[in-house]
């Protein structure tokens, strides 16, 4: 077993399933990828739009992982839009601007957590398993 998937294997999450919503389709490949192993559903969305229409359909969402920079509508719009389908839905944002102000317009639209891109694999599951892990 390589170091990162020693790393990983501590993560079970097959019960839990999350969206993500990103544009760039190698940025959510990686993603895939290196969420493989803790078992988590993964449903995509390709803009802001279609994050609403998978909330509206599949409102059992645990987490979300939603792209800030997006084309129909940026993730800003989409996370106040589903904030009003499922109000308790934890919204993770991330973005390409390392800006304080960006995460401040993050957290004002609702999302419960920010990840500045590129970020560590070791900070993307702290933040997942702050959500999806049962913690007693
Ligand atoms: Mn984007």
């Amino acid at each position: 077993m390589e170091k990162s998937e020693k790393e990983t294997a501590m993560f079970q999450w097959s019960d839990k399933k999350i969206l993500i919503v990103e544009d760039d389709l190698i940025t959510y490949k990686l993603l895939s990828i290196v969420l493989k192993n803790t078992g988590v559903q993964i449903f995509h969305a390709e803009n802001g739009q279609q994050a609403i229409t998978c909330c509206r359909e599949e409102k059992d969402f645990d987490l979300i992982l939603m792209d800030i920079q997006l084309p129909v509508m940026d993730g800003y719009t989409a996370t106040r839009e589903i904030k009003t389908i499922c109000p308790r839905v934890p919204v993770i944002a991330q973005t390409a601007y390392a800006l304080e102000s960006e995460e401040y317009k993050c957290r004002k639209a609702g999302c419960s957590g920010y990840l500045a891109k590129p970020f560590r694999k070791q900070d993307l599951f702290a933040l997942l398993d702050k959500y999806l892990s049962a913690h007693t």
